[in-house]
């Protein structure tokens, strides 16, 4: 296909929550990988849902995630204006188009009217349908009432998503919908398909609770005489047992909270692709570009895909791995422990060589390497909870840690001469590396891990590592 335009259309009525940005991504991956054109559009017609700051936030994840729009607002474009509230003149016009063929009229009923006929309808065990209220000789509209559709024709409609497949809705689905509400904006409904056929979209991707109403869109399509793009809706994303939609209390952060917590940006889009779609392959892990050229939206599973926080961290972790040490340097700028402050950057890069591998989140790395700047502060109960250590009594552990202290005082420090000192002592004390080792590593570090023990006592240096074994023999 050319001209592939696909847009997200997101409503600045609050945080931007992992699920929301599937609707972006597939899309922008649509976009990419047909050398089109991304779109985005700020829907906020609906005033009572605004959330101050909202938009800025939406702006900022999709920078942060790397999925730059080619038109909308801080970019312009020929369609614009990308912000619904500065469009009314266009939806007036589009709403003028209807009200010329006689398909839209003003709503004359007050609140107690429309409760009255949804009351009789009730009394009826009969569905409340406006459509079944029309007025016979509506007012001519001045804006202050509601502009609503009149459906054209009651019928069954059946249309393809490339997602979902073959879909059908009868006519329970149809009704005089609001298209103009009296504040004098537009309703989603209308606002949308207006929108969607002048900024020339040819997809368009969203969630699963569009689905109902899609056959009023195709009413007003025909309606409006637009061809309608192509309509494909996502499955929703499942809370971790599996059971219900994923919502705030699941754990559905948003994503600035996961950007806080040292989450890649790349992983995020990895986890939120691979979240109900994979390439037919067993591959897990997909760069960005690979995303791009592999995605399709045929191969996105129709049930609901389930969050799984854990995959989530351990997938950030495979990406940090495929990070130059540079590119890692200068994304966990802000990560650091206090006390790395006065540390210079060729000490920090060593640092972050040793514990690349280790790092699940960017925000692990206090825990992970404050040793390495500071004094650590001595936690015994971490050798008593320790299967092998607990066993041994404290002379023992004096003992070892005095030969290990002399023998490592007459050592070179590199980490190869570490390697065959640290093989010596395990000879001349006798035991195994995970007893001796271990207790090295403690003493040295009280972290709950560390990197190859060798490389570890290389980077702290001669001098903090005899001071620290010196003080816990002490
Ligand atoms: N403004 C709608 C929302 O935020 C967009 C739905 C659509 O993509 O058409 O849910």
């Amino acid at each position: 296909m050319t001209n592939i335009r696909t847009r997200f259309a997101p409503s600045p009525t609050g945080y931007i929550h992992v699920g929301n940005i599937r609707s972006a991504l597939f899309p922008w991956l649509i976009a990419k990988q047909n050398g089109g054109k991304f779109v985005l559009r700020i829907e906020d017609t609906d005033q009572a849902r605004l959330v101050e700051g909202a938009s800025d936030l939406i702006l900022d994840t999709l920078n942060w995630l790397g999925l730059d729009w080619n038109e909308g607002p801080g970019k312009g474009g020929e369609y614009g204006p990308y912000i619904q509230t500065e469009r009314r003149e266009i939806y007036l016009k589009w709403a003028q188009k209807l009200i010329d063929k006689g398909l839209a009229y003003a709503d004359p009923y007050t609140t107690e009217q429309v409760e009255q006929f949804r009351e009789e309808a009730k009394n009826n065990k009969q569905a409340f349908l406006y459509r079944d209220y029309r007025p016979e000789d509506p007012p001519i509209w001045d804006g202050s009432q509601p502009l609503r559709f009149k459906v054209p024709e009651v019928k069954r409609y059946t249309w393809y998503d490339p997602v979902m497949g073959e879909l059908s809705a009868g006519p329970e689905a149809l009704d005089d919908f609001i298209l103009i509400k009296s504040d004098g904006l537009p309703t989603y409904n209308f606002a949308h398909i207006v929108d969607d056929a002048e900024m020339q979209i040819t997809h368009v991707i969203r969630g699963l609770e569009y689905i109902p109403s899609t056959p009023k869109y195709l009413s007003l399509y025909e309606a409006l005489e637009i061809t309608p793009p192509i309509l494909a809706c996502l499955p929703h994303i499942m809370a971790p047992d599996g059971k219900k939609k994923l919502g705030k209390r699941d754990g559905a952060k948003s994503v600035q909270e996961y950007r806080t917590e040292g989450i890649l940006p790349e992983t995020m889009l990895n986890f939120l692709a691979s979240m109900g779609w994979n390439d037919g392959t067993e591959q897990e892990i997909f760069t960005r570009d690979e995303l791009i050229t592999k995605f399709s939206l045929d191969r996105v599973q129709r049930s609901g895909a389930q969050f799984d926080e854990k995959r989530l961290i351990w997938m950030n972790g495979q990406h940090i791995r495929l990070l130059s040490i540079d590119d890692l340097f200068n994304r966990v700028a802000n990560f650091w422990p206090e006390s790395a402050k006065t540390a210079d950057d060729i000490h920090k890069k060593q640092i972050l060589k040793l514990v690349q591998d280790r790092l699940k989140t960017l925000a692990d790395l206090p825990t992970m390497t404050d040793y390495f700047f500071a004094e650590p502060i001595v936690n015994w109960s971490m050798i008593e909870e320790n299967n092998q250590l607990s066993k041994l009594d404290k002379s023992e552990i004096i003992r070892l840690l005095s030969t290990s202290k002399e023998t490592l005082e007459k050592s070179d420090f590199d980490a190869e001469s570490l390697q065959k000192t640290l093989n010596n002592l395990l000879e001349t004390t006798g035991q195994k590396p995970a007893i001796l080792f271990s207790l090295i590593r403690l003493a040295v570090s009280w972290a709950p891990f560390s990197p190859a023990l060798n490389e570890t006592l290389a980077t702290i240096g001669k001098k903090n590592t005899i001071k620290r074994l010196h003080n816990i023999i002490r």
